[in-house]
């Protein structure tokens, strides 16, 4: 058996990025930038105005009000080639045209009395005022966003303003999906006795596209051999296998078994962890392959602690764990030293603190409340559980929680 950490440790040294492909930017957000991106030109390119108003040279305009007489117009989108701004002269300018040779500073048409063939300025006027440098954003050659970035909408209009339209970036994993067991029917079939739908191939599906895989479903393996080393076979031309059930120490348990037999190698099995203690971790070459316990709660609880992290490190992710933060327990939590223990919960936040109580009945079998759950307790192997009023270490459970 291995510790929480341990396992965590193993797996995350035994994963890579997949590889590398580009995209058109519309794609991109949501993903990880694979190259550095360099700013092939300066931003902005030309001096430009940052308001509507009057370009000018500071000089010229040490007394307050001042007159000046407009001699030029320059709207955004026009070359500035052959605009000057001679002394004691306006160039009447729009946000974002380029600055005319001469001026050093912009004076708001507020601040005016929105002249057209002389123009008073109405405030003292400072050098450089509402003026965009050449390059003051990015310079031609600096690296704007680094290999390993996060593509969110500002990176997305960065690189769009450098006219990058193919991007490259990390690969998505294929994720293969394997359940095993005699007593499950597909979606769509009614089970008859002793049988069940399988749920847990639904439920990772969508667990590894919110993580940013694409599934590939194999189906159920049935409790034999021959059924098991075929539909195995199939799972391991993914870039990552999962299996649900069949790990544990029952008769028809053969999950690692037949993965050794196709040449699988284990680096653990069993983890100090509950729920999910019967999780194994195999490599098959290159490809990971994760058993997860079938009962569901089980199944969800090991993707999240164990899979997700490595499904991100294989997109090329820096940051694949959610963040621990505080929170302070509304009611006891008991727990027998030995192993780490996942306690599903419901957050609330008073006076700048997470408040934490027990999202219901934490027996692996119970559903309902992993569907409650807005957080995950991680509550150390060595404690001895806790009670009123202590701080436990929580993440939140799900992306798309928002509970400010
Ligand atoms: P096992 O690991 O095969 O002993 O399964 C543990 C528990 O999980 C049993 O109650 C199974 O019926 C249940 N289970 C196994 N596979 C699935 C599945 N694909 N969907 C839903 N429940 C499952
Ligand atoms: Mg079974």
């Amino acid at each position: 058996m291995v510790s929480f950490t341990e396992a965590r440790s193993i797996i995350l040294d035994s994963v890579q990025p997949v590889g590398t492909e580009r995209i058109h930017l519309l794609e991109a957000t949501g993903r990880v930038l694979a190259e550095d991106a360099t700013a092939p030109w300066d931003l902005p390119l030309w001096d430009n105005s940052a308001m509507d108003g009057y370009a000018v040279r500071a000089e010229d305009c040490l007394t307050t009000p001042c007159r000046l007489r407009v001699t030029g117009f320059l709207p955004a989108g026009v070359r500035a080639d052959g605009i000057k701004v001679e002394p004691g002269c306006a160039v009447r300018i729009m946000t974002g045209a380029p600055a005319p040779a001469g001026c050093d500073a912009i004076v708001p048409v507020e601040e005016t009395d929105d002249g057209t063939q002389d123009v008073t300025l109405l405030e003292p006027v400072k050098k450089g005022q509402h003026f965009r440098f050449r390059a003051e954003d990015v310079a031609a050659g600096v690296v704007f966003v680094r290999s390993g970035a996060l593509i969110r909408p500002p990176e997305v209009n960065m690189l769009a303003g450098f006219g990058m339209a193919l991007v490259p970036v990390f690969r998505r994993p294929t994720v293969a999906i394997l359940s095993t067991g005699d007593e499950l029917v597909e979606l769509g079939q009614s089970p008859g006795p002793g049988e069940i739908i399988n749920s847990n191939t639904l439920s990772l599906a969508a667990a590894v596209q919110e993580a940013g895989g694409i599934p590939r479903i194999i189906g159920i393996a049935r409790d034999n051999r021959e059924s098991h080393l075929e539909k195995l076979r199939e799972g391991l031309k993914a870039d990552v296998l999962i299996t649900s059930a069949g790990v544990s120490a029952g008769d028809c348990d053969l999950v690692r078994d037949i993965l050794e037999e196709l040449g699988a190698k284990q680096l653990f099995w069993k983890v100090g962890i509950k729920p999910g203690g019967p999780t194994a971790f195999a490599l098959h070459g290159l490809t990971p392959v994760f058993s997860l316990p079938g009962n569901p709660v089980s199944t969800m609880i090991t993707f999240e602690e164990f899979v997700r992290p490595a499904l991100l490190r294989m997109q090329g992710y820096q940051r694949v764990l959610r963040p621990l933060f505080k929170a302070v327990l509304r009611e006891g939590l008991k727990k027998k030293p030995g192993k780490v223990q996942i306690v599903r919960l419901r957050l609330e936040k008073e006076g700048g603190r997470w408040y934490a109580s027990s999202a219901g009945n934490q027996q692996t079998a119970i559903l309902r409340t992993m569907v409650d759950a807005q957080a995950i307790a991680v509550l150390p192997a060595e404690s001895h559980g806790s009670v009123v009023g202590d701080e436990v270490d929580v993440h939140f459970y799900g992306n798309h929680i928002e509970m400010e």
